[in-house]
């Protein structure tokens, strides 16, 4: 796997594909600078070196040229978030981009206007490709929010680069992590597996059953394994066409000696509502009219004692409906034993959305060994995909 530190940029042109897909506000101000800060470390050796980089990045989904998803409204944030003058090209490709890319000096950092201006980015069409890639010496990909699309610039550009591509400092630290999780991981290893959906989390969970020690089940999708296995669950969420796939699951478990952990009891409410009424109750015992909406304390119990013996832990989902103050408990606890446990020593990864929400919402990020950034590319790995923007460079 090549990265940053195969090359040295001296007088080389660096174009990389980041992702500053950034909230704006009304204002077209940057409302969330974090993927323009997580892309800093890969520009800063590049320049250290005596390089000049090249930034491609799509924002939005336009339709064609719109203004409101022109890159110039995040020069400003750019330029202070990297301590330096972001210059900016009106056009990713032709005479514009070519002039502003050949007039560039070592130490200075270029922003090219929004890819998907161009229908052929998403299309991942070759002779776009070969137009992007002429601007540069040396291909690095570091999106990795963009890397399960075999888009021109994440995937098709990389052919045009033999023998000087590689990934950045971002994406080779994402791959890294995955496969502490899934290769090299030191056991026992946990997956925690919460969320409302069986079925959106079906493949990840067949495919790391072959990984792991321990799978704790919560969220909503707790409530068709207990359905499925003859428990009541009153009004609780439930895909009552995915109860044989629960079973399966749990058969393959067996199987594979893995350690299943479904919720005992739950903090079940009348109403999916935080004003609603709340009892806590076993989790196959829930009365008609109330649904589980959190992990209860029994449940909690179980999990800390798993959590604490782990030595690698992959967390995907909430265990609750943590968007509601009196349903984040199990979540935050949760994230609490996850971050005890990381303090002991053990490995710890937070992946795909919702959980990533959590996590930074109760500010445990800065006490999980690695928290990913890329919602669908994170999913996608752990089910076991080789996502093409990866494949791209790897080839
Ligand atoms: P996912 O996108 O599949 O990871 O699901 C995340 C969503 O699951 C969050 O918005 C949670 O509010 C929701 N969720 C978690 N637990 C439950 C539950 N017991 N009942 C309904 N929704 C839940």
């Amino acid at each position: 796997m090549k990265t940053l530190a195969d090359f040295n940029f001296k007088n080389k042109k660096a174009l990389i594909r980041v992702d500053f897909n950034v909230p704006l506000d009304e204002n077209f101000k940057v409302t969330d600078a974090t993927r323009i800060e997580a892309a800093k470390p890969t520009i800063d050796k590049i320049l250290a070196d005596g390089g000049s980089v090249i930034l491609m990045s799509h924002l939005g989904r336009p339709k064609g040229i719109q203004e409101e998803f022109s890159l110039k409204h995040i020069v400003a944030k750019a330029s202070e978030v990297l301590g330096i003058e972001v210059k900016f090209a009106s056009d990713c490709i032709g005479e514009v981009a070519e002039q502003a890319a050949s007039n560039l000096k070592a130490g200075e950092v270029l922003l090219l206007e929004n890819l998907r201006f161009y229908k052929e980015e998403e299309a991942g069409d070759v002779d776009f490709s070969k137009k992007l890639a002429s601007l540069g010496d040396i291909y690095v990909n570091d999106a990795f929010g963009t890397a399960h699309r075999a888009h021109a610039s994440t995937t098709i550009i990389a052919q045009f680069f033999p023998e000087s591509k590689c990934f950045g400092t971002l994406l080779a630290k994402e791959i890294e992590s995955l496969n502490k999780v899934l290769k090299n991981s030191e056991k026992p290893v946990t997956a925690v597996l919460g969320g409302s959906k069986v079925s959106s989390k079906i493949t990840v969970i067949e495919n790391i059953l072959d990984k792991v020690d321990h799978m704790i089940i919560g969220g909503g999708m707790t409530f068709t394994f207990v359905k499925a296995l003859g428990g009541k669950i009153g009004n609780s969420i439930c895909e009552d066409d995915k109860q044989e796939l629960a079973l399966e699951i749990l058969r393959l478990a067996k199987e594979k000696n893995v350690q299943i952990h479904l919720p005992v009891d739950v903090v079940a409410a009348n109403a999916f509502s935080n004003d609603a009424e709340i009892q806590i109750i076993d989790v196959d015992k829930i009365p008609d009219g109330w649904q589980g909406l959190d992990a209860g304390p029994k449940s909690l119990e179980i999990i800390k004692k798993v959590i604490l013996e782990s030595k690698t832990i992959l967390w995907n989902g909430p265990l609750g409906v943590f968007e509601m103050e009196n349903f984040a408990n199990g979540t935050i606890q949760l994230g609490n034993f996850i971050a005890e446990s990381t303090q002991n020593g053990a490995f710890s990864l937070v992946g795909g959305g919702d959980s990533v929400a959590a996590v930074k919402q109760f500010g445990l990020e800065p006490k999980m060994s690695y928290v990913s950034t890329g919602g669908g590319a994170m999913l996608e790995m752990l089910e076991g995909r080789i996502l093409p923007g990866i494949a791209a460079v790897l080839s």
